[in-house]
């Protein structure tokens, strides 16, 4: 068992040894080494795309919402000056209205 170990350490040491060496010293080997990674990363890539665009898709449904409320209280923030709420049914109607579009009555 110990004796196993005593080869197979060495001979996977020298290995690595060679592999850095010799990407160290051949271009074109550190280019085929570099090209195996792209490639996997690529297909990696192609194969978690559906998930990501699940994850984006959820995102954007559970964000949609609130994104909503916002610009909407932005809207009406801005446009407050402008606009007033109705004293007989409380909908917002223009400021210089003289009767609400909602409930008819008189400003
Ligand atoms: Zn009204």
């Amino acid at each position: 068992m110990v004796k196993v170990l005593f080869i197979f350490v060495p001979v996977f040491i020298a290995c690595v040894f060679i592999l850095v060496v010799a990407q160290l010293i051949s271009p074109k080997f550190r280019g085929k080494m570099m090209s195996r990674q792209i490639k996997a990363a690529k297909y990696m890539m192609d194969e978690s795309k559906d998930d990501i665009r699940n994850i984006s898709t959820n995102m954007a449904d559970a964000t949609k919402d609130g994104i909503e409320i916002t610009t909407r209280a932005i809207k009406d923030g801005l446009t407050k000056d402008e606009r007033v709420y109705c004293k007989h049914c409380g909908s917002l109607i223009d400021k210089d209205s003289k009767f609400c579009k909602n409930c008819g009555g008189e400003q």
